[in-house]
């Protein structure tokens, strides 16, 4: 067995409520506009075409309850998400047993450095420096499928400083769990430690240092993250 050359990175490990064991992740895949009101207020046409992902690094899921506002952007969104853990996966897997590879469901933001991604869309550029910078993907704690059953509506809400910003119901994505897991899977190799963010309903907008949001998912409860 050969060693590793420099000190082996960490497995990120996020909390499971109500458990002393961690999720570990593997990879994390983001769905963008899923939400037809959101897609509206981004300019797009909310038709169902077919959906689009990009991605996050592990290391920029962050439990810690706190969002540092990162360099080089003026105006850092939230986006509030349900997040999807599964604990395994494969490729080709169809739309009837794409449920049985969740282990569960967390709170999550898909925070947005929003002029870069915009300055990037307008030339055509991948999304990564708006998207998957340090620390830009604050999640609550793992509630597991087995305490929550499947997540397939709900409300979601999103408070800044308890005022309501965003407001939505899962039952509104236009592509639903299901469809995003077996969709990835012919795309990609899915397998346990994945992560999904679910996309964001309509009333994304710009935060502060200060301000305190709080996430919302029924069936999962609350979690405030503060930006510093
Ligand atoms: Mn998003």
């Amino acid at each position: 067995m050969n060693k590793f050359a420099i000190p082996s990175p960490p497995v990120v490990g996020l909390p499971i409520a109500g458990s002393d064991e961690i999720f570990p992740v593997r990879r994390v895949y983001c769905i963008g506009r899923n939400y037809a009101a959101h897609a509206i207020e981004m300019g797009h046409d909310p038709d169902r075409e077919p959906p689009f992902f990009f991605q996050k690094n592990p290391n920029n899921l962050d439990p810690s309850g706190e969002f540092p506002y990162p360099p080089h952007s003026s105006d850092v969104h939230h986006e509030m998400e349900m997040a999807v853990m599964l604990k395994s996966g494969g490729t080709n897997i169809p739309l009837d047993q794409a449920e049985s590879h969740i282990f569960g469901y967390a709170l999550s933001l898909d925070m947005t450095r929003r002029d870069l991604q915009g300055a990037q869309k307008k030339m055509g550029r991948p999304w990564e420096i708006g998207k998957a910078f340090e620390r830009s993907a604050p999640v609550g704690p793992i509630h597991r499928l087995s305490e929550t059953g499947l997540l397939n509506e709900g409300a979601v809400s999103l408070k800044v400083n308890g005022e309501t910003r965003q407001e939505g119901n899962l039952n509104q994505m236009i592509w639903k769990v299901p469809e995003m897991i077996s969709y990835l899977s012919e795309y990609f190799e899915l397998a346990a430690g994945d992560v999904i963010q679910s996309g964001t309903p309509a009333g994304v907008g710009p935060v502060e240092r200060g301000d305190s949001m709080e996430m919302f998912v029924e069936g999962l409860g609350s979690a405030t993250v503060r930006v510093t």
